[in-house]
C-alpha cells in the first residue's frame, strides 16, 4: 500500500527541550493560548504526522517494489520536476523506517492510497476492478494490524494536477499556453473522479461485506479542500464562492452522501460530467465511516460569469476545462491585504480560520460526519544558503500548527465530530512537482548529507511539548 500515517508517542522521544512558543499577548487573549495542549482535547481524539510511499520511501527498485505513475513520470518527463528530481532514494525512508520505528516506539500504520498508482498491466477501462483486487490484497494482508483504511487520498488533486493542469502524474493537460495540451481538460477530470468514486465505493463495499465484522477496522475517503472566501459580499461573489466549493469540495462529498454531484457541477458541466446509475448511486452514498479532511490553505473568491453566464460560458470561452467551469476568479488578496501570510507554495496562505469554517460548514452540510484531519501543513523554500542550525528555526510551521489547532478545538467545542489531527509531515520529503526545493517537514532533512541525517525543528520541539502538556 502506498502511504502510511504515523502516529508518535509522546511520552517515548528522545528530544528534551524547552516550549519554543512565541504568541503574542492579543493572540494569547483572543484564543486563550495558555496552557493549549492535548489535554484540552478529548481524551480518545489521536494526534500524528503523515507521510507518503513515494515521497520518502526511496528503494525504487528493492523489495519486489514495481514502478509507479510517479516513477515513470519524473523519469520520463524531469523538466516537470521544479528542480529535475526523483524519489528513486525519496528520503531513505524504506531503510531507515524499521530502526526508527522501533526506537521511537510509533504506533503501527494507518493506511491511505495517495497518488502513486501502481503501473498495473492491464490498463484500460478497467480500473475499478484492479484497485479493487489491490485494496482486497491489502485487506488480506494488513487487516489484523491496520485499523483505519483510507481509499483514496484527495481525488481532487489527482485528478486537477493530472488531467487539468498536467503538473502531476500522468502529466495530461497543461498549465500555460505554451506547452503543448494532451489529454481533454473538459471532460477527463470529471471522468477520472467519477471512476475513482466508483472504486472507491466498491472498495468500501467489499470491506464491509468480507472483512470489517471480523478485522474490526474503519473505512473512509480523505477529500482536500481549500475554504473558499468571498471577495465581497455581494451574493453573485458569495454565490462564487459556493460553487468554488462545489467544484471542490462538494464534488466528493455530494455523491458521497446524497449519490450524485452538486446541483451547480450538474448546471454547468452537463453532459461531460458522468452519471451515476441509480445502483451506483446508492452504493456511493454512505460509502464511508469517516472523511478525512485535508486542509491548508483558503482563497478569495469573486463572481467570473456574465449576466448570461451559462450561454457565454459555453460560447466565449473557447476551450471548455474543469479549470474555467466554476466561472470564479481566485485571490488571495482583498482590498490589497493578503488573506494570510505567503509559504514556500505559491498556492499556499496561511488562514486558520478557514480551517474552522471548512469544519463547521462540513457539519451543518453534510450530516455532521466522523472527520479525522489527516493532513495539514506549512512549507517552507529549501534555501540552501542556511546552515542547517538557522534551517530550524521554523516559527511560521509553529505559529501554523498552534493557530489551526486552536481554531480545531473550537470547532470541536462547536460540535464538529473530528477525532484526530494529522500534521504534514513527520520530515521534509519529495513534494512532488516541487521536488526537494520545498520542505514540508517537522524534522529537517540534511539532502547534502549522504545518511539524509534529521533534524528536529522548532516546530517538532514545540508539538512534542504540546502532546506532553497535561493542563
Ligand atoms: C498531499 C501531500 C502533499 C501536501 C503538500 C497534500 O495535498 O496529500 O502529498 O505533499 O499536500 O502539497
Amino acid at each position: 500500500m502506498e502511504a502510511a500515517n504515523l502516529i508518535i508517542s509522546s511520552s517515548s522521544s528522545p528530544i528534551n527541550a524547552k516550549p519554543v512558543i512565541e504568541i503574542t499577548q492579543e493572540e494569547e487573549a483572543k484564543h486563550g493560548l495558555a496552557g493549549f495542549g492535548r489535554a484540552c482535547f478529548p481524551d480518545n481524539f489521536i494526534f500524528g504526522t503523515a507521510s507518503a510511499a513515494y515521497q520518502y520511501e526511496g528503494a525504487a527498485n528493492e523489495g519486489g517494489r514495481g514502478p509507479s505513475i510517479w516513477d515513470t513520470f519524473t523519469h520520463q518527463r524531469p523538466g516537470k520536476i521544479s528542480d529535475g528530481s526523483n524519489a528513486d532514494v525519496g528520503i531513505d525512508f524504506y531503510h531507515q523506517f524499521k530502526r526508527k520505528t522501533l526506537k521511537h516506539n510509533l504506533f503501527p500504520p494507518n493506511v491511505k492510497y495517495n497518488r502513486e498508482r501502481p503501473k498495473l498491466p492491464r490498463e484500460g477501462n478497467n480500473q475499478g476492478s484492479d484497485f479493487c483486487d489491490y485494496a482486497e490484497l491489502c485487506f488480506w494482508e494488513f487487516g489484523d494490524r491496520v485499523k483505519h483504511w483510507i481509499t483514496l487520498n484527495e481525488p481532487v488533486t489527482f485528478s486537477q494536477n493530472g488531467y487539468v493542469t498536467g503538473i502531476h502524474a500522468p502529466g495530461r493537460g497543461s498549465s500555460s499556453s505554451l506547452e503543448p495540451m494532451n489529454g481533454d481538460p473538459a471532460t477527463e477530470p470529471y471522468l477520472v473522479s467519477h471512476n475513482l468514486l466508483l472504486a472507491h465505493a466498491v472498495a468500501v463495499q467489499l470491506y464491509r461485506q468480507k472483512f470489517q465484522e471480523c478485522q474490526k477496522g474503519v473505512i473512509g475517503i480523505t477529500l482536500l479542500s481549500h475554504w473558499m472566501v468571498p471577495q465581497s459580499n455581494s451574493s453573485s461573489d458569495c454565490n462564487a464562492a459556493q460553487r468554488a466549493l462545489d467544484f471542490m469540495f462538494g464534488w466528493y462529498m455530494e455523491p458521497l452522501t446524497r449519490g450524485d454531484y452538486p446541483g451547480s457541477m450538474r448546471k454547468i458541466v452537463r453532459n461531460r460530467l458522468p452519471e451515476f446509475t441509480e445502483t451506483e448511486s446508492e452504493m456511493v452514498k454512505g460509502s464511508f465511516d469517516f472523511i478525512g479532511i485535508n486542509y491548508y490553505t483558503a482563497n478569495y473568491v469573486a463572481d467570473a460569469s456574465s449576466s448570461s453566464s451559462l450561454a457565454s460560458h459555453y460560447s466565449t470561452t473557447g476551450k471548455l476545462s474543469y479549470a474555467t467551469d466554476p466561472m470564479v476568479h481566485y485571490s488571495t488578496e482583498q482590498n490589497g491585504v493578503s488573506i494570510g501570510p505567503k509559504a514556500n507554495s505559491y498556492w499556499l496562505h496561511v488562514h486558520p480560520q478557514g480551517f474552522y469554517d471548512l469544519l463547521v460548514y462540513t457539519k451543518e452540510k453534510y450530516n455532521n460526519p466522523l472527520i479525522y484531519i489527516t493532513e495539514n501543513g506549512v512549507d517552507e523554500l529549501n534555501d540552501e544558503k542556511l546552515t542547517i542550525k538557522e534551517a530550524r528555526v521554523d516559527k511560521l510551521r509553529l505559529s501554523y500548527h498552534l493557530h489551526h489547532l486552536r481554531y480545531l478545538l473550537d470547532a470541536i467545542r462547536d460540535g464538529v465530530n473530528v477525532k484526530g489531527y494529522f500534521q504534514w509531515s513527520l520530515l521534509d520529503n519529495f513534494e512532488w512537482n516541487e521536488g526537494f526545493s520545498s520542505r514540508f517537514g517537522m524534522i529537517y532533512v540534511d539532502y547534502k548529507d549522504r545518511y539524509l541525517t534529521r533534524y528536529p525543528k522548532e516546530s517538532a520541539l514545540w508539538f512534542m511539548n504540546f502532546l506532553k502538556k497535561d493542563a
